[in-house]
């Protein structure tokens, strides 16, 4: 697919990197059940990267953290990713002993050109989130330039992500290049109607970029437990769905913002409701979204979702963001599911953010059929919200 958008910082396709070491950021943090990884897309999205700088002779020394480890916490170490890399790669990777220090800096002396060493975790450095520029230093002593190329960790402003940035000059890989782009053309740039999808867990989470969307997109369709703070500010009952107190407030706010906007806000009018969030819960379809006491709304129900996939294909461009119910129990999958296969089939372009709901696109084996699934949550939301990310920021300009 062509590029679009703009993107103003110098990409590692530009950096002198022949023969020279490059400590490369790359995001790593893959989902894992019982110490194996449950998905590697991750992984694989960084690929093109890797082997660019192994193609030009460079060696790499790998950094990216995993989940949120108190102190060296052996079940997150970056072993299972040394060795699914290794697979991918067909080369060795070894897993150095830790992310800095005297052996660290020898392992990484010690590599030829196209040699891969992997760093630990690098949360296993207290210095890693305070963003501690004594830690950036001794990072820097591992390569001669940086890259980075961990787009879903760029909303952060870590040690590995922005403060080594100032130690070493500084590049952007090829994901998050793609990525900044991507997202960038949509926010600035969507080709009309834009429909924005939204669901998922909490209002706050997705606050700003509602706010965002209010101003420029043409609809704002919601779903998720997050209809549920809309339906509380609105004054309705909501039984026992799961309600975010804080979202309520910020949902009301939302609401009367809507009526002076162009942008159509969408609520969702009939759902699936269950006595309880299991999969063989007695479940029923309310044909209106009042839940009674004793009941919790878990999806969409087939009205809204027949709606919404309407609007999705009329869009120019559509952005989706969060499933539409508890998708990952089965009968309450139906409403992410519609909304899923209505992009896929979309004809405008679709671009779809937030790590469940590409999680959702891959149950249902639609990953490939959008334009652009991209690979960060939190970092995504927080570039459509016209935010600077921390970690492109710090990177050289072109
Ligand atoms: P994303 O990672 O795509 O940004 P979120 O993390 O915001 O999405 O939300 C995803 C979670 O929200 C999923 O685990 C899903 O089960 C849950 N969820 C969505 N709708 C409901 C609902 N009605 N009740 C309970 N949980 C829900
Ligand atoms: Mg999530």
């Amino acid at each position: 697919m062509r590029e679009r958008g703009s993107f103003g910082k110098a990409s590692v396709r530009d950096a002198p990197v022949e023969g020279r070491r490059a400590l490369v950021r790359v995001d790593f943090n893959v989902p894992l059940e019982g110490g194996r990884i449950a998905d590697d897309t991750r992984i694989r999205a960084a690929l093109p990267t890797i082997s660019h700088l192994r193609e030009r002779d460079a060696s790499l020394v790998l950094a990216s953290h995993l989940g949120r480890p108190r102190g060296k916490e052996k079940a997150l170490s970056l072993g299972p990713v040394a060795r699914n890399l290794a697979g991918h790669l067909d080369a060795e990777v070894p897993l150095a002993p830790g992310v800095v220090g005297a052996q660290v800096e020898a392992a990484a002396a010690e590599l030829g050109p196209g040699e891969v060493l992997l760093l630990e975790n690098s949360r296993f450095e207290p210095g890693e989130t305070t963003n501690d520029p004594e830690l950036a230093g001794r990072l820097a002593a591992l390569g001669d330039l940086y890259v980075n190329d961990a787009f879903g960790a760029a909303h952060r402003a870590h040690a590995t992500t922005e403060g080594v940035a100032h130690e070493l000059p500084g590049y952007a890989g090829l994901l998050l290049e793609r990525e900044v782009r991507e997202l960038t053309a949509v926010r600035d740039d969507p080709e009309p109607p834009l429909c924005v999808v939204l669901g998922g867990a909490k209002v706050s989470d997705k606050i700003g970029v509602i706010e965002r969307f209010l101003e420029v997109a043409d609809q704002i369709l919601v779903g998720g437990a997050m209809c549920f703070s809309f339906f509380r500010a609105q004054g309705m009952e909501t039984g026992e769905s799961l309600v975010e107190e804080e979202g309520v407030e910020l949902a009301r706010e939302v609401l009367a913002e809507a009526e002076d906007s162009r942008c159509e806000l969408r609520l969702p009018v009939d759902l699936v409701v269950a006595e309880r969030l299991e999969a063989g819960a007695e479940h029923r379809r309310l044909d209106r979204v009042e839940v009674p006491a004793g009941w919790m709304g878990l999806d969409i129900g087939p009205r809204t979702a027949a709606s919404y996939a309407a609007e999705i294909d009329r869009a120019g461009t559509v952005f989706w963001n969060g499933p539409m119910g508890a998708f990952e129990i089965e009968p309450f999958e139906a409403g992410t599911r519609a909304v899923a296969e209505a992009v896929a089939q979309a004809p405008g372009a679709t671009i779809v953010g937030g790590g469940d709901s590409a999680a959702a696109l891959a149950a249902f084996g639609l990953s490939e059929r959008v334009d652009w699934l991209s690979t960060g949550g939190g970092a995504s939301l927080e570039l459509m919200e016209g935010r600077e990310l921390p970690g492109v920021e710090a990177l050289r300009d072109a």
